[in-house]
Formats: C-alpha cells, sequence, structure tokens
C-alpha cells in the first residue's frame, strides 16, 4: 500500500536538495573552531549558512545564533531574558495557544520568580489583543515609574490550528509599552512571509526539519542590542548564545531547507490553499458535526487543515486513517479514553464535546490532490463507522 504523508508540521522528510547540498561539504564536516585548512573550511560552510540565514530573514548575521533546534531557540529565548535581570522584578506575557516549548519555559521562568501571565486566545485561535493592551498598560510600570523588564511570546502561527497570529499589531504594543517582543516561527517560516524589516520583533525561534532541513539545528534570531543569559555555558560559539562544538553541516542544511521553502513559498500557498479548501469542504459536508479549528480567524498556514469530529475516539481515529496508510496527527481536545488533551483547543473552547476528535493534516511540497482525496475518503470512512457504533 502507498502511504500518504500529511504530518509535515510534525516533520518534513529531508529534501533530496537538501541531502545534495549537504552531500557536497562532506569533506568539510570538521570542527569550525579549528586553526587549521579544515576546521577554517568548515567555518567557511557555517559562516555563509548564517550569512543565507540572514538575508532570509532581513537581519544582520552576528544576531544569528544557530541552535539544537526550535524547542531549545525557545526556551534560551525565553529563560535567557528572565535570567538577564538577575533579582529584578521581570515580567513574561505568553499566549495561551504557545507551543510546550515555550509554555513549559514561561512555567520555569515564574518558578525562577519572574511574573507570568497567560495571554487568551478567542475562539477562532487568535490571541486577545485588548486583553494585552490592558495587561501592558497594568503591568511594565512599577510605582507609576520604573519599568519592569517585559517579554512578551507570541508565536508567528499555531502548530496545531494554523492560525496566523497579528504579530505586527503585537510589535506597534509592545513598542508603544517598551517591552520586548520573541516570536516562534518554527511553523510560519517558509509558510507566510518573515521579514524582520518589516515586522521588527526582538526574538525569533526556527527549526531545520520543519522545512526538510535535518533534525537537530535552529537558529534564534537576536536583535542587536537585547540582552540574553546562555542556558549553557563553555567555549563560547555562537556568541556564547548556544556553546559547544557547532554544526556546520546541519547549517548548510538548515540554510538549503530555508532557502527553498522562501523560493516556493507563493507558489507553495497557492497550491496549499486549493487542496486545504479542498480536504476542508469535502469533510464539512460529508460528516455530520465535522468543524474546522481556526475557522474564521483573519489568516491561516494554507498547509494546516485541523479538523474536529464529535463522537469518534481521538486515538481510534488516528489508528483508522493509519490502517488505511494516511500519517496525520493528533491534537485531541478529548476529556476521556485517556487522551491528554490539547491545551490549544482547551485555549479556544474547542473542547464541548464527549467523546471528540481532532484530526491535523499538514502539507508539504510533495503532497498532491490525490493524497488529500485518500485522506478525507479514510477520514469520511471512519466517521461514518463511528457514527453507526454510537446509535
Ligand atoms: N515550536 C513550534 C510551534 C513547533 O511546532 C515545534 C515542533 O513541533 C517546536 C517549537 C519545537 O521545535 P523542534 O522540534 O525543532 O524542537
Amino acid at each position: 500500500m502507498k502511504r500518504v504523508y500529511l504530518d509535515y508540521a510534525a516533520t518534513a522528510p529531508l529534501r533530496r536538495e537538501v541531502w545534495e547540498a549537504m552531500e557536497a561539504e562532506l569533506g568539510h564536516c570538521y570542527n569550525p573552531a579549528s586553526a587549521h585548512t579544515p576546521g577554517r573550511q568548515a567555518h567557511r560552510c557555517l559562516e555563509q549558512s548564517r550569512g543565507l540565514m540572514a538575508d532570509l530573514l532581513c537581519c544582520g548575521r552576528s544576531e544569528i545564533s544557530f541552535t539544537g533546534g526550535g524547542t531549545q531557540s525557545d526556551n534560551l529565548a525565553i529563560l535567557g531574558f528572565v535570567r538577564a535581570h538577575p533579582g529584578r522584578p521581570v515580567r513574561v506575557l505568553v499566549s495561551a495557544i504557545e507551543h510546550q516549548a515555550c509554555l513549559a519555559s514561561a512555567n520555569r521562568a515564574g518558578v525562577e520568580g519572574a511574573s507570568v501571565m497567560s495571554i487568551p486566545a478567542d475562539g477562532t485561535g487568535t490571541v486577545d489583543l485588548d486583553w494585552l493592551e490592558r495587561a501592558l498598560a497594568t503591568s511594565t510600570r512599577a510605582d507609576g515609574g520604573a519599568a519592569v523588564p517585559t517579554l512578551i511570546s507570541v508565536m508567528w502561527a499555531n502548530n496545531e490550528i494554523g492560525v496566523v497570529q497579528p504579530i505586527d499589531a503585537i510589535v506597534e504594543l509592545a513598542e508603544r509599552y517598551g517591552a520586548l517582543v520573541h516570536t516562534d516561527a518554527v511553523q510560519a517560516w517558509g509558510k507566510v512571509e518573515v521579514d524582520l524589516t518589516q515586522t521588527p520583533v526582538d526574538l525569533l525561534s526556527a527549526s531545520s526539519h520543519k522545512l526538510g532541513g535535518p533534525v537537530g539545528i535552529g537558529l534564534l534570531y537576536c536583535r542587536r542590542g537585547v540582552e540574553l543569559e546562555p542556558l549553557s555555558y563553555g567555549g563560547g560559539q555562537e556568541r556564547s548564545m548556544w556553546p559547544g562544538t557547532q554544526n556546520p553541516l546541519g547549517a548548510v542544511g538548515f540554510a538549503r531547507a530555508a532557502a527553498l521553502a522562501v523560493e516556493e513559498r507563493p507558489a507553495n500557498e497557492t497550491r496549499w490553499n486549493g487542496l486545504r479548501r479542498r480536504l476542508e469542504d469535502r469533510v464539512l459536508a460529508q460528516i455530520d458535526g465535522a468543524r474546522i479549528h481556526g475557522h474564521g480567524a483573519p489568516a491561516r498556514l494554507p498547509h494546516i487543515a485541523s479538523v474536529g469530529i464529535p463522537g469518534c475516539d481521538p486515538g481510534a481515529l488516528l489508528v483508522s486513517l493509519d490502517l488505511d496508510g494516511v500519517a496525520a496527527s493528533g491534537g485531541s481536545a478529548c476529556s476521556s479514553g485517556g487522551h491528554a488533551g490539547s491545551s490549544v483547543l482547551e485555549a479556544i473552547g474547542a473542547h464541548n464535546h464527549d467523546p471528540y476528535a481532532t484530526v491535523r493534516f499538514s502539507f508539504g511540497h510533495c503532497t498532491e490532490e490525490h493524497d488529500v482525496d485518500r485522506a478525507a475518503d479514510s477520514l469520511i470512512g471512519a466517521a461514518r463507522r463511528f457514527a453507526r457504533l454510537t446509535v
């Protein structure tokens, strides 16, 4: 049976072009910190990749630190900000729909003494800007005077439901109230336009394997002048932000994957929007009570469709899809059956049926119409079987 892979938001398989770019540099896999010729060649690979990333994001090369992935970048942004202010009150405003990499970092920041607040989202999955403005207005001034250093962490786009957040408006608010903005762009980069001159956030996280690059490398953009305390200590690599022997081959692959994603974005956007519409229209027309999470939001990522189906057990539904050869992922807001609920679906109030299954389909550069049709057939068949079981 030919398998259909619709879980690109979990990881996008390594692209052939990325592999070829890495293969061409296989002879340069040395330690970039070494002073000898092989080391200098590795250093060149690493720095060329950094330069390419800076060009793609429209920032300075020295503002990019390679890390071990998106999780590490998120941790470094949030905890690095908190630890850069030892013994002083700091505030972290983190959205309720963040990835665990940010939520857990914010929790840790709270344990370390930061004042942490959760920015709510509305039913479409969009963060509440009025709430944020009120929180900024009351929280960035202590004793009516000195500003409490404040970091806002809101993802550029959500990984479960694909809703694109109003990052420009958040940056404007942050500027007005003197706060910094971190955005987790792990899912957004390569899917929407990310230009740091247009959207001047202070910190931005990205990850290679979501773009068809190798696993185990990511980056943190840190605007010049923003102070972070590293989370680990060592030889001072990556301007001490991520010390330890660097990964030039990973950086080459990451840079190639990012360049391809940015270059192909306009064409992919049109194609994926069409595929998403095709899938969602069929599901809505043929499954009673089905809904699309994030529907009604001002903007959604083109490659993510999050489908909610009442009356279905989430685990059984995913197994059924898998048996039909369709790989998708959960994201279940289920209060029974032993499945951990999704904090994102809880936050947007999608958790109002029991049982309730959510399936996230996410597309990539190889996804075709017939893949989406197979997924829709499988999902519709499974939902009808569940419906017969429950009458
Ligand atoms: N942030 C978001 C929005 C993600 O979707 C993910 C991965 O699923 C991460 C962070 C973590 O990235 P990584 O897998 O590179 O650690």
